[in-house]
């Protein structure tokens, strides 16, 4: 067994890019969106706005994940890289059993307040691209280090002190295989971490937020950063908030695995 790590380079120069791009920068968290309707100023009458619109369509695109198609759109376009492919099928990625549900939880030590709502909106994204279940299911006291064959993919806050892989990094993400397969049998991942720099993701604005989730979790599903800048899944990030052709390509081919 072997820890694909990933050591993330969606550093502190390019996150400070990433945010000058949006107009949350001068929030240092994202408040609840009743909040906002109380402030004042054009600016922040548009981003209250922007928020409502964003609550309201959330919840329907919740239930469009439920009855999603079986098979998520893929596009010619985009560029997509795996992390690792099958040692006997070199044209099939290594990923999760995307027939069973993926449970995955949270050490919420050091965690900012409102984690479990801005996971829950990544997995929501990773949900639809995928085709997959991706689910919050509780409470985790394990760290990155930790992280073997747990079946699940753990969401844990760490500082550079703590957990040297965050140096430069504003989170990384990255899932564990077996190293030989069976001859003739699919190999999966067998557990994964997504660990966030509580001194510099603690930080940022929600949008962000997700935007750095949805990344970490493309690591930990079998992404490896892809070449186009435009991807979510580039190493520097691209500037957008959200799954783009070549990252939804290759997710929706990591949720198309062989059941095991
Ligand atoms: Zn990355």
């Amino acid at each position: 067994m072997r820890l694909e790590q990933d050591l993330d380079r969606l550093g502190q120069e390019s996150l400070e890019e990433l945010m000058e791009r949006t107009p949350y920068r001068v929030q240092p968290i994202a408040r609840a969106p009743r909040r906002r309707l109380s402030l004042r100023g054009p600016l922040l009458v548009l981003l209250a706005i922007v928020l409502a619109g964003f609550f309201i369509v959330r919840p329907f695109s919740y239930h469009a994940v439920a009855t999603a198609p079986v098979h998520p759109q893929m596009y010619s376009d985009g560029t997509y890289v795996f992390m690792k492919m099958q040692p006997n099928n070199p044209v099939l990625p290594v990923g999760y059993n995307p027939c069973l549900k993926l449970p995955v939880v949270i050490n919420f030590a050091g965690a900012t307040p409102d984690i479990r709502d801005t996971l829950a909106q990544a997995l929501r994204e990773v949900n639809a691209a995928t085709g997959m279940h991706l689910e919050y299911v509780g409470t985790s006291q394990l760290h990155r280090r930790d992280v073997r064959n747990t079946g699940s993919i753990l969401v844990s806050f760490d500082s550079v002190a703590s957990d040297d892989v965050l140096d430069g990094a504003a989170a990384v993400g990255g899932s564990s295989s077996y190293d030989a397969a069976v001859a003739g049998s699919t190999q999966y991942y067998v557990g994964g971490a997504v660990t966030l720099n509580r001194d510099a993701f603690n930080g940022y604005p929600r949008d962000l937020q997700v935007a750095i989730l949805m990344h970490e979790l493309g690591h930990a599903l079998g992404l490896a950063h892809a070449p186009g800048e435009h991807e979510l899944m580039s190493a520097h990030g691209s500037g957008s908030y959200h799954f783009q052709h070549g990252d939804l390509t290759g997710l929706a081919k990591l949720g198309q695995l062989p059941c095991q």
